[in-house]
């Protein structure tokens, strides 16, 4: 299992691979396998990748 982040919104999920979707702002946007920073999306995490809950999805 590995731990996704959307590079849109920074929503962090456990996939074994990554969606064609981002569940969270619903486009095919990039994920980055963050699985050795989280260990534990909950606890521990990075504040510099947790994502933000008042983080907008950016379109480019
Ligand atoms: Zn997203």
């Amino acid at each position: 299992m590995n731990t996704w982040k959307c590079e849109q919104c920074g929503y962090q999920f456990k996939s074994e691979a990554p969606p064609e979707k981002c569940p969270a702002c619903h486009v095919a946007c990039s994920f980055l396998d963050v699985t050795v920073y989280t260990p534990d999306i909950h606890e521990g995490a990075d504040n510099r990748i947790k994502p933000k809950p008042d983080s907008a999805p950016i379109h480019k």
